[in-house]
């Protein structure tokens, strides 16, 4: 019989909880998705292509238009110069970038540095590299690098480092002066970034994201990954890209034809009609996002729910502490039955969870749902 290669691992805690509020009726905080539409253009650019005819496989490494496009906006949005023959690739799901990059990079042996609470899927991918994933936990306070704790992380088999900002599930956003620490460590210790940007676009209270794909040291070794998903309120259409040096690229892309060899066809046309009627459109998300979050967050004051506005993402964490010690797997579970109210627990993102009491909750969803889950949540 089959041995299994990732013995610890079960159903994402995603899947398990969208399923568990579909049966028990309960408004889904869980999963990061939006409940409304995307933009009408976009899914009309979609069933456009699709009547077009435009069906069959893609150039492996992504539609020439769509590159086209991804790098006139890293140019517009962020400043940032790259080829989009050699530099970018467009990706089924930044889930599946970052899978390309750990294989194409990790070797049986070396250690993959992850901070913890680190999103799901980054440590089985090490880990089916053959590499060793080292969780370093981010601090209790603020989620944010603890930079003695990733010193002392620092071994000689040490050869990637794994980055998210803005911070699934914390909403915490990396200030510039920690990317600038980065870089100087993997400057000096020679090693690779993947640097998980999928939340680029929802920043708020006026601060700025700052990609690895901005500072030299960290561009010359990054593997910067995103997601049309997020940014287009289209998680379902499993399409983003991977910015990378050529030489980096290569090699992501001998992994990626054989994994899934190609991202959906209709989706990159569409996505690059979009982008290009639309150029602006990222600009207005954090405006958009941040009026949700303060939505959810208002609502929330008479609660006994404990919280810090989120700086980034579409999550919001609470602390539950003041109702209960319960642990956050079973209390998530038992508030959606008992409360039909779904959320996520974060302690499964950790190796060793730390004494805290927060459950996550994704705001991107409609008004009267998010007025609906704050009353349901002060009752409590
Ligand atoms: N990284 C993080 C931090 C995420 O939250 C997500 C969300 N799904 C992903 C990667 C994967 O994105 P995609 O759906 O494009 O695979
Ligand atoms: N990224 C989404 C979240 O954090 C979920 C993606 C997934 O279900 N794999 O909720």
């Amino acid at each position: 019989m089959l041995k299994s290669k990732l013995p610890h691992i079960g159903t994402t805690i995603f899947t398990r909880m969208s399923a568990l509020a579909a049966q028990c009726n309960a408004l889904n905080l869980s999963q990061g998705f939006p409940d409304f539409d995307a933009p009408e253009a976009l899914r009309e650019a979609m069933a456009r292509h699709v009547m077009a005819g435009h069906n069959q496989y893609a150039p492996m490494a992504g539609v020439m238009q769509l590159r086209e496009q991804i790098s006139i906006q890293l140019q517009l949005h962020r400043n940032i110069a790259c080829n989009p023959d050699t530099e970018i690739t467009v990706v089924p799901g930044a889930t599946e970038g970052i899978f390309c990059a750990v294989m194409a990079s990790i070797r049986p042996g070396d250690e993959v540095i992850m901070f913890d609470p680190c999103y799901d899927s980054y440590q089985p991918s090490v880990e089916l590299a053959g590499g060793r994933a080292i969780h370093v936990p981010l601090t209790r306070d603020r989620f944010a690098i603890d930079r003695e704790k990733l010193q002392a992380a620092l071994s000689a088999r040490t050869r990637m480092i794994m980055i998210n900002s803005p911070h699934n599930p914390s909403g915490s956003v990396l200030p510039l002066d920690d990317l600038l620490f980065l870089q100087e460590i993997v400057e000096r210790h020679d090693l690779l970034v993947i640097s998980d940007e999928v939340y680029e676009h929802l920043v708020f209270d006026g601060l700025q994201h700052h990609s690895a794909l901005q500072l030299p040291g960290l561009r010359a070794r990054s593997f910067a990954l995103f997601s049309f998903g997020k940014t287009f309120s289209v998680t379902g259409w499993k399409t983003g890209y991977c910015v990378a040096p050529a030489e980096l690229t290569a090699e992501l892309r001998k992994v990626h034809q054989f994994v899934s060899f190609v991202a959906v066809t209709p989706v990159q046309l569409a996505v690059a009609d979009f982008m290009q009627a639309e150029p602006d459109y990222p600009a207005g998300l954090s405006a958009f996002y941040q009026r949700k979050r303060d939505l959810f967050c208002q609502a929330l004051e008479s609660s006994r729910l404990r919280l810090t506005p989120s700086s980034g993402t579409y999550f919001q964490l609470l602390d539950y502490s003041a109702i209960t010690h319960e642990s956050d797997t079973s209390l998530c579970e038992q508030w959606t039955r008992q409360h039909g109210i779904a959320s996520i627990p974060i302690s499964v993102f950790y190796e060793k969870p730390p004494e805290q009491h927060y459950l996550r909750f994704c705001f991107a969803k409609s008004d009267p749902v998010l007025a609906a889950a704050a009353e349901r949540l002060c009752e409590i």
